[in-house]
């Protein structure tokens, strides 16, 4: 486990009112609680007091607000899976204690993180909301406060029968509350940073938060159950012209790869010369796991459209269906580190196991 810091804010915040909902801000790094060094003008990440300094709003919620601090803050460059398994296991351990989680987290990988957690927290009945900022919190313009507010306010909304309105792990940003393993970050600057290209938000915040109940998933029936073991050997290979066959059959044949992410053309294209489809056969034979993934922002691989993607096919590649490329890792990651059974990968792979294929 990390050696983050504990910090319990909630007393203060809420004296003399009954606590409806508790909720654990988990706050690893990004730009929302970074500041200019003076010395040289970089963004440097603070401490999660002077967030909530910044965001006195905070206050007027009826909820306590505890926090844990990672240590050490990092830019979200610097995410690696074992991050994820300390966000899992923190989750796991203090999941009774709250009735949401909100994870604060650079922008620039949040949607591979929210695709790991959605399959490593299996059978969640809590929401964990990600969200951070374009701009750091303490600047006049930042988006930071609007986006902490509202994850906060959704990571502790219920239902009239008590449960979470949304037990799934997901993005708030911009207004809109997006599935986590459908999100991807699509913009550099805007604060619209985020889009789902193949499913509408799970909601929208306007004068009021509006739930997309219909796609909102239902709570588990079974008790959450956390897998942290991850098997990280998969490449992606981005088709595109002037591919070599040494770089290809380096993605697709190396030893050290278990499973490549074909990023293809399209419903599913790629290059239909023989050398490279041979090295696409020559990879099935040495039993790689080969997924296909469009490059499209949006829409599915349909292999069976075109010649080149029924060849694809045929040679032994997976559809990845409209499943984007940060879901499709950590599916892959979770999937491999459950078995070492290519079969049974492969077979649980063509199914939606958390909402992040349309079925
Ligand atoms: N580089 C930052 C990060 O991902 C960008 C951000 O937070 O928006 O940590």
């Amino acid at each position: 486990m990390n050696d983050g810091q504990n910090m319990n804010d909630g007393q203060s915040m809420n004296d003399g009112q009954s606590m409806k909902s508790a909720i654990l801000v988990i706050y690893t790094g990004g730009t929302i609680g970074m500041k200019e060094d003076p010395q040289d003008g970089t963004l440097k990440p603070f401490d999660f007091s002077q967030i909530k300094e910044e965001v006195p709003e905070l206050n007027k919620f009826n909820v306590r607000i505890d926090s844990y601090t990672f240590s050490p803050l990092i830019d979200s460059s610097d995410v690696e899976p074992a991050l994820w398994v300390n966000l899992a296991e923190l989750i796991h351990e203090r999941y009774e204690d709250y009735d949401g989680f909100v994870i604060l987290h650079g922008t620039d990988t949040m949607a591979y993180s929210a695709s790991a957690l959605s399959f490593m927290l299996d059978g969640l009945t809590k929401p964990v909301i990600f969200t951070g900022s374009q701009l750091p919190i303490g600047v006049p313009r930042t988006d930071g406060k609007e986006n902490l507010i509202s994850a906060v306010e959704i990571a502790s909304a219920k239902r009239a029968d008590g449960s979470a309105e949304v037990p799934e792990v997901a993005i708030f940003f911009d207004a809109r509350l997006l599935r986590g393993n459908r999100s991807t970050k699509y913009s550099a600057e805007a604060f619209n940073a985020f889009a789902s290209p193949n499913l509408p938000p799970l909601a929208q915040a306007g004068i009021n938060i509006r739930y997309n109940t219909e796609i909102i998933r239902k709570p588990s029936a079974a008790p959450l159950k956390v897998q942290t073991h991850l098997d990280c050997r998969v490449s992606i290979l981005k088709i595109h012209p002037g591919i070599t066959p040494a770089v290809a059959r380096h993605s697709l044949c190396a030893p050290e790869i278990r499973a490549c992410i074909l990023e293809t053309y399209g419903s599913g294209n790629a290059i239909s010369k023989d050398w490279f489809l041979d090295i696409i056969k020559e990879a099935d034979h040495l039993g790689k796991i080969l997924l296909n993934v469009t490059q499209c922002k949006s829409g599915t691989v349909n292999m069976n459209l075109y010649a080149t993607g029924a060849t694809l096919k045929h040679s032994g590649v997976l559809s990845g269906q409209d499943i984007t490329t940060e879901a499709a890792l950590g599916k892959l990651f979770f999937l491999m580190g459950r078995s070492d059974n290519n079969k049974w990968v492969k077979k649980m792979l063509e199914k939606d196991l958390c909402g992040e294929i349309t079925a």
